[in-house]
């Protein structure tokens, strides 16, 4: 396996005068490298593919890299090809809080309430397999992800609970898309980066993907282009019905004395600094990386800038004594800035990811509307997508039903929520009742119900 060369950001603890290191690699911030994913992109794009993937984001590189290794193991060659309209690590997927969590955002109350307790209990189980796909995979794989083990919930009085049962863990967001889509690429995986596609065709028995660089003919294509994907492509417009978009972003401190930190998570195990998160309503969730707290509270209906202060009166809820003991440790009062500015998160109304085929074969797949789910669903949904087309492929049965039953779901419309203004009431009144009532269920439990709800 080739090294996972990273690019270069601002946050990089600097290990000696003058040398470049991606020790802190939560988004590209200032990416001065070529990403080790890229492909070049050809002056003409018109070739014949088996599969093309618009997105490289968690579910189309996990779709690619799975559907590679399957097609390699079985000595088949299958002509696979990811089209991503910025760079590989651009969109949400680079930029996550790396929170993975093997739970749906609808609580299983809210499902069975709508579909039944069958499905709540069928869909919870397949979510519950996510943690331990994306840890699998950074074993295996090698990448740079650096999983934080464990997760630390803070009550609304401040106190800690530490868990440590590999059901929620953290990781670095970025290196993980990034490896994922080198290795997809060692397989054999053509990434071509700015490379958006502007139409998907499916007549007479033939699909074809086009961008504006050229079209591939191909006979499989997976939409995982996320948040607005049906915007850009008219043919796939129908696929934005459901869904409609939230905003989250985070802020970044300046570097903590290891002391500070021990003294503010007395909880975590080993003195390990743990990713964490509250039991508010308006959810305050965070993880620390090279001694700097990194924070996201609540997410928003329009991508209005982080409020900065606000956000730190929330962390500051969570660790009273941290200004406090950051002053005595450095004599400085701490400084935060925005890391991620507000990023389009892909929700729908009953908070189940839109899972589904369409096309004349049934040869376009999609999986989106991950509700801030993404790493653990969308790995899981990718493989999902991967085992499904493989079996295809091969004209032998799939075994693994997870597509399947999250395609069972029958999503409500949400056109009206694409406003901004009737979105923040809808989604506050549409989803606090059973929140509340999750909320204090999962703390008797001692889990996190909400990671990043309002
Ligand atoms: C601040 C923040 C914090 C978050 N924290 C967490 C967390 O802790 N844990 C967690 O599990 N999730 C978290 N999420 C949510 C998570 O990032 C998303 O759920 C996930 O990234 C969605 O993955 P995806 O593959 O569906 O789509 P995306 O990551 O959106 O990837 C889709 C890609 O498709 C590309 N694309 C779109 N249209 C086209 C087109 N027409 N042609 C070609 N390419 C196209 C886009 O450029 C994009 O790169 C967070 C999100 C944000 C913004």
């Amino acid at each position: 396996m080739e090294k996972i060369e990273l690019p270069y950001s601002k946050y990089a603890a600097l290990k000696a005068e003058g040398e470049r290191t991606a020790a802190f690699n939560f988004a590209a911030v200032d990416n001065k490298t070529n990403l080790p994913a890229q492909s070049p992109l050809p002056a003409k794009l018109e070739n014949n593919a088996d599969v093309v993937i618009i997105g490289g984001g968690y579910v189309g590189l996990s779709t690619a890299y799975h559907l590679a290794e399957q097609a390699k193991s079985a000595g088949n060659t299958l002509n696979i090809v990811v089209l991503e309209a910025g760079k590989i690590g651009s969109g949400p997927s680079g930029h996550s809080m790396g929170h993975v969590v093997g739970q749906l955002e609808a609580t299983p109350d809210q499902i069975t309430k709508i579909y039944g307790a069958e499905m709540a209990v069928k869909l919870g189980a397949h979510a519950e397999t996510g943690p331990a796909l994306v840890k699998n995979l950074i074993e295996k794989l090698e990448l740079p992800a650096g999983v934080q083990q464990g997760y630390l919930v803070v009550g609304p009085n401040g106190e800690q609970q530490s868990f440590n049962d590999d059901s929620m863990f953290g990781i670095r967001p970025l290196p993980y898309t990034l490896g994922l889509a080198q290795r997809a690429r060692e397989l054999g995986v053509k990434i071509y980066e700015n490379a958006p596609v502007t139409h998907v065709d499916d007549a007479n028995g033939q699909t074809r993907v086009t961008t504006a660089h050229g079209a591939f003919n191909t006979k499989f294509v997976v939409g995982a282009g996320g948040h607005g994907m049906g915007q850009t492509i008219p043919e796939l417009s129908a696929l934005d019905k459901n869904n409609f978009t939230l905003y989250a972003s985070t802020i970044i401190s300046d570097q903590i004395p290891p002391q500070v930190i021990k003294a503010i998570m007395p909880q975590a195990q080993d003195g390990k600094p743990q990713p964490f998160a509250n039991t508010k309503i308006d959810v305050g969730y965070g993880s620390i990386v090279d001694n700097r707290i990194v924070f996201g509270a609540g997410i928003k209906a329009t991508d209005r800038p982080p409020d900065i202060e606000r956000m730190k009166r929330e962390l500051y809820e969570m660790f009273p004594n941290l200004p406090a003991e950051y002053k005595k440790a450095t004599g400085k009062d701490l400084h935060f800035e925005t890391l991620v500015a507000p990023k389009a998160l892909d929700f729908t109304l009953d908070l189940l990811p839109e899972v589904g085929k369409r096309g004349v074969n049934d040869n376009i797949y999609f999986a989106h509307g991950l509700s801030g789910r993404g790493i653990a669903l969308g790995t899981m949904l990718g493989k999902s997508i991967a085992d499904d087309i493989f079996a295809r492929t091969t004209n032998t049965p799939n075994a693994n039903n997870v597509f399947n039953d999250f395609a069972q779901v029958k999503h409500a419309k949400t056109a009206i929520l694409k406003n901004a203004a009737v979105r923040a009431v809808a989604v506050t009144a549409l989803t606090l009742p059973d929140r509340v009532n999750d909320v204090k269920k999962m703390v008797a439990r001692g889990r996190r119900a909400l990671h990043l709800g309002r």
